[in-house]
């Protein structure tokens, strides 16, 4: 038996690292199960897809069907679980990344409510980002379900899961209330690294 092509990235957080934002329970089950479920989902579909072999971001960008559901939210996940840090001490955005927010959305108080609003308004399944357009400017989308705005040439920066089964454990329908708190456990130097790649 051949190893699976995807595996999961290792957390760099404990699991309890994030509560009260997100419990150690969703941790368990987000990222435990559900993106462990993608990852399965995306191994078993790969073989004579024709996208064997090819990167992550690479499939995301050119499949259809399950297989670009699955490698989506495979590369959605990744980006979520790896942007966070330890419940604490809230961060700011510094540097080249904060003068672009300034610029582009008039102050980091004005991007986050425009971010969580988008993300509150997304009616159904799917992700609230920040991406980087080819030409640099600063972006806000909604995508439904597994979308990734990697599919129209942009750099995806932050992202917001707005599907149920990231917060309804703790937050239950209150999804704004669960987009509000995301704030404290942002982890502005890997967001800042993602814009200056
Ligand atoms: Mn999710």
């Amino acid at each position: 038996m051949s190893e699976p092509v995807f595996t999961q990235v290792a957390l760099p957080y404990a699991q309890d690292a994030l509560q009260p934002i997100i419990s150690s329970d969703t941790v368990a089950f987000h990222y435990g199960k559900h993106l462990q479920a993608y990852i399965n989902n995306l191994n078993a579909a790969l073989p004579g897809s024709g996208f064997e072999g090819r990167s992550l971001e690479d499939i995301v960008r050119n499949a259809q069907g399950g297989l670009f559901n699955n490698a989506g939210q495979v590369l959605n996940h990744t980006l979520y679980f790896l942007q966070f840090k330890a419940a604490g001490a809230p961060g700011a955005p510094s540097g080249a990344l904060a003068d672009a927010i300034n610029r582009d959305f008039g102050s980091f108080d004005a991007f986050k409510a425009e971010f969580e609003k988008k993300g509150a308004g997304l009616f159904g399944s799917g992700w609230v980002w920040l991406s980087k357009t080819p030409d640099g400017r600063l972006e806000i989308s909604q995508e439904p379900n597994a979308g990734n705005p990697v599919c129209r040439g942009n750099k995806p920066l932050l992202t917001f899961d707005v599907w149920e089964h990231a917060y309804y454990l703790d937050y239950q329908n209150r999804r704004p209330a669960h987009l509000s708190a995301l704030w404290e456990i942002i982890d502005w130097d890997v967001i800042a690294a993602r814009y200056q790649e």
